[in-house]
């Protein structure tokens, strides 16, 4: 019985840990995952005519979802994926 509820109350940690997990992941502090310039070879200029602001990690004015810093919407970087439609 005691191993039970020693059972039980161990799900309960892990299942709040999890969601204490996935709050994180929501917010702020994903914003400290972001990728430095220089290693997906961020460039201030175009790449064959692809341009950041036509990737779907662009976020408007001058800046990315994934990688930091300031972004020139005619950048370019490898981590480049082209908008849909
Ligand atoms: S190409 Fe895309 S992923 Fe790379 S810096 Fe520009 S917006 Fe971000």
């Amino acid at each position: 019985m005691t191993d039970n509820k020693n059972s039980s109350r161990r799900i309960v940690l892990q299942s709040g840990l999890g969601l204490l997990a996935a709050a994180g992941a929501a917010t702020g502090l994903r914003a400290q995952e972001k990728l430095a310039q220089n290693l997906v070879q961020y460039q201030p200029g175009p790449k064959d005519g692809l341009v950041c602001s036509k990737c779907v990690n662009w976020a408007p004015p001058n800046a990315c979802t994934i990688v930091v810093g300031v972004i020139n919407p005619n950048g370019w970087c490898i981590a480049y994926a082209p908008k849909e439609g």
